[in-house]
């Protein structure tokens, strides 16, 4: 039988008044995979990052998260986290402060909670562990950012983490960091679903794609040299990759 999904969905649509931005999506992202969804502005991207990571109801269709069909809004019960775009930090808290913080949501406490941040810190580069009591998240360059937000949703020791344009706006270099990050978290069997405009780095690390265009899939499965040119070609992904 096949491992029981982290999430799995049917027939999402979602409608923000007059706009259909998802028209019938299914998805499953199983445990330790690395999925990319790409499309270009408007495809509905950010929407599904939403309706999957519990933060958006979606108008119609079923989604379990780990086999129940969940209704709570928090979903780090089932160990899913998303990170939103914007990376949205406590701009006046510390590094360390803002890891507090995620861990406090998570039900964390005490000898329990240091523990779990000084584990999740060894997630961040040399640099931004040694500074992470002093340096506020506003201090933080773009990259910086995002690094310092993955590891804020480890503090829920997730079993998935959903990421919203986690190479928006970042120097190749810094990018190349944060998909390292997620390669490691994935060696780790923590599955990963990341949701990208520009394609190159989702491409080299996904085993699964998943192509939206007008809020429909055009192409799922894995990312062969065909599909990425196809893609490339009818502009889905892009102009930048
Ligand atoms: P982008 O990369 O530009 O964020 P996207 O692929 O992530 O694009 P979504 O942000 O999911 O796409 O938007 C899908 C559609 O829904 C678009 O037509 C967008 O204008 C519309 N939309 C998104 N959010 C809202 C909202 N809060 N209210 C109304 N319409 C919205």
């Amino acid at each position: 039988m096949a491992e029981e999904a982290i999430v799995s969905a049917q027939g999402l649509r979602h409608r923000y008044r007059g706009v259909l931005a998802l028209d019938g999506i299914a998805i499953r992202i199983a445990p330790g995979s690395f999925t990319a969804v790409l499309g270009p502005n408007g495809a509905g991207k950010s929407t599904l990052a939403q309706v999957l990571g519990g933060v958006l109801a979606p108008t119609e269709g079923s989604i379990r998260w780990s086999g129940v069909p969940a209704r709570a809004r928090s979903l780090v019960p089932y160990g899913i986290c998303l990170v939103p775009e914007g990376r949205r930090l406590f701009g006046e808290l510390s590094i360390a402060e803002n890891l507090v913080v995620a861990g406090y949501g998570a039900g964390l406490r005490g000898e329990a909670l240091h523990i779990r941040v000084a584990h999740v810190a060894q997630t961040l580069p040399e640099s931004l562990r040694d500074s992470m009591q002093a340096r506020l998240a506003m201090s933080l360059s773009g990259g910086e950012r995002q690094l310092v937000a993955l590891s804020r949703a480890l503090m829920c020791d997730p079993r998935l983490v959903i990421l919203d344009e986690p190479s928006m706006g970042l120097a190749p270099l810094m990018v190349d960091k944060v998909y390292d990050t997620l390669t490691e978290l994935q060696a780790k069997g923590v599955a990963v679903v990341v949701v990208e405009q520009i394609a190159t780095h989702a491409v080299d690390h996904a085993d699964q794609l998943f192509l939206l265009s007008r809020g429909r899939v055009v192409y799922s499965g894995a990312p062969t040299e065909q599909t990425v040119a196809d893609a490339i070609k009818s502009s889905y992904v892009g102009a930048a990759s």
